[in-house]
């Protein structure tokens, strides 16, 4: 899924104390560029459990085609995916290595 970079707003644009009055804009934004690491799922290991899943706080993983993956557009790289994991299915690579 490729999602475009919206234009930002200027300070005039945004609404009084920056609160957001539009439900669902976080789906508009593509975070990849904050990341330094990335999760990588051991699909030979993976249990199918979903705590990372559940841990996401982004709700980057997704279950698709029977398996979890994590969706880079909105990955930000924390790693609690990766520390939710039981059985180390879960690798962090740093951006650029794999
Ligand atoms: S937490 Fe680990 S074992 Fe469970 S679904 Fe996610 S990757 Fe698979
Ligand atoms: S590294 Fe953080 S943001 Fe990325 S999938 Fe794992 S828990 Fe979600």
């Amino acid at each position: 899924m490729k999602c475009a970079r919206p234009k930002l707003k200027g300070w005039k644009e945004i609404p009084e104390g920056g609160t957001i009055v539009e439900p669902g804009s976080s789906i508009q934004f593509d975070v990849s560029a904050w990341r330094v690491s990335r999760p990588v799922i051991d699909q030979a290991k993976c249990t199918k459990c979903g705590l990372c899943w559940i841990y996401c706080p982004d709700s980057a993983i997704e279950f698709k085609d029977g398996k979890y993956e994590p969706n880079m557009l909105y990955c930000k790289g924390c790693g609690i995916c990766q520390k939710a994991c039981a059985p180390k299915a879960i690798i962090m690579f740093k951006e650029g290595k794999k």
